[in-house]
């Protein structure tokens, strides 16, 4: 039965599945330090547990025991211990901060490098061909991948590379046994030829390389795209100022800030005036490369980025000024007044000048909703009053 069948026959079911996985969502978007640190150690642990139980029965049992070569058992043992010490400390330790939004780039470093050097490890101490560790090895990867970005990984796939190459330079020479661990590798009883050992080996780095770059551009194809997703649903695509909802969000994180700090903050309403007759006697290409001049004029003439732009829709614009009074932002509205009415457009050879309107309200209470209401009454008043002005109080 196929999952949209499923979804129809049992409405509820897709719903139930839904809920279950949400929880990854968050983890596997936002690449989050801690949560991100506790689900990988978590995921892994039970794999290092199971080696390390079946070391720990070839060790009390010689009959068990026979498989390997004491002399690395304990070691490997050992090195094995430490790796789950450390991980179901990281899990243990950071469960109860499981929410926290705070980088911790060491945290990450320690955990990944751990997890990939304990894997790789393994693989070498059992021999590649003589136990599916790759196929954990690229799983571990992935998962990795999807909790962390490329960035945050790349000391420790970095240092990974360089043990593994060591250690592959050291078995091609001669220094180190094939599965070194194993007293014999298992699948014939008998070492493999010379020849069949390096074909064998030369298959499984080039499928690992492989793979594992697609699977690293694969997810940079992916986060490249929802970067442009974001972007796209924040920005106005015209003028690439913010639009409304992201200037909202902006206007709600400067008031909250305010009630604390208790310093004023203004915000400018500005409305292009008779946008409406440059659309119709010069054309709505015209108008739209109005709206893109005031878009940059609105940055230069701002401090940007710490004064906030934003186009409200059609031809209304707002500024959202923090730490700055209504005397100073009737200063920076002027200056936007002023350069717009002086600057000539020169567009399809007709040349003509643009006007705007501005209303300018100032916030000390963290109540930003009602300073946008009072700047844009205020607007209106500059309309009223013949436009091509500013109003402030
Ligand atoms: P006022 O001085 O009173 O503000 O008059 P106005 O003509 O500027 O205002 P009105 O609200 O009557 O007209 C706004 C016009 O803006 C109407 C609409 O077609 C135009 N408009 C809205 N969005 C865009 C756009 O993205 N591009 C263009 N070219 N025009 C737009
Ligand atoms: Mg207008
Ligand atoms: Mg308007």
């Amino acid at each position: 039965m196929s999952y949209r069948q499923l979804a129809v026959e049992a409405p509820g079911m897709k719903v139930r599945l839904w809920q279950h996985l949400q929880w990854l969502e968050p983890l596997l978007c936002a690449h989050k330090s801690v949560p991100g640190c506790v689900v990988l150690a978590l995921c892994m642990l039970p794999f290092l547990l199971l080696f390390w139980g079946m070391h720990a029965w070839a060790l009390m049992d010689p009959d068990a025991g026979r498989f390997y070569r004491s002399e690395w058992l304990w070691p490997v043992q050992m090195g094995l211990s430490a790796s789950i010490v450390l991980l179901a400390a990281i899990a243990l330790f950071f469960w109860p901060r499981y929410r926290s939004e705070q980088a911790r780039p060491l945290l990450v470093l320690v955990t990944t490098t751990t997890l990939f050097l304990t894997f790789s490890g393994l693989t070498m101490a059992y021999g590649h061909k003589d136990a599916p560790l790759a196929i954990v090895q690229l799983g571990l990867l992935l998962l990795a991948r999807g909790l962390f970005t490329t960035r945050q990984l790349l000391p420790a796939l970095l240092l990974t590379v360089m043990v593994v190459l060591a250690g592959e330079i050291m078995i091609a020479t001669g220094r180190l046994d094939y599965a070194p661990l194993l007293s014999q590798p298992i699948h014939t009883g008998a070492p493999l030829a010379g020849w069949w050992d390096i074909w064998v080996r030369v298959i499984y780095n080039i499928a690992v390389l492989l793979f594992s770059g697609m699977l690293f551009f694969l997810f940079w194809i992916m986060d490249r795209r929802q970067g442009q997703l974001e972007t796209l649903a924040r920005m106005d695509t015209l003028t690439g100022l913010f639009n409304r909802s992201t200037f909202m969000s902006h206007l709600e994180e400067e008031c909250r800030k305010q009630i604390r700090t208790q310093r004023p903050a203004s915000v400018l309403m500005c409305d292009i005036d008779h946008f409406k007759k440059i659309n119709d006697g010069h054309g709505h290409a015209a108008g739209d490369a109005v709206l893109v001049h005031v878009g940059e004029l609105l940055r230069t003439a701002t401090r940007w980025p710490v004064d906030v732009p934003g186009r409200l829709g059609g031809e209304e614009f707002a500024v959202l000024l923090p730490e700055t009074d209504v005397a100073s932002a009737q200063v920076v509205a002027e200056r936007i007044a002023r350069q717009l009415r002086e600057h000539v457009f020169d567009i399809d050879g007709k040349q003509f000048a643009v006007t705007i309107s501005i209303g300018i309200a100032e916030t000390r209470d963290g109540n930003g909703e009602r300073a946008l209401r009072l700047a844009d009454e205020r607007l209106y008043q500059a309309k009223h009053g013949g436009r091509d002005r500013v109003v402030g109080d």
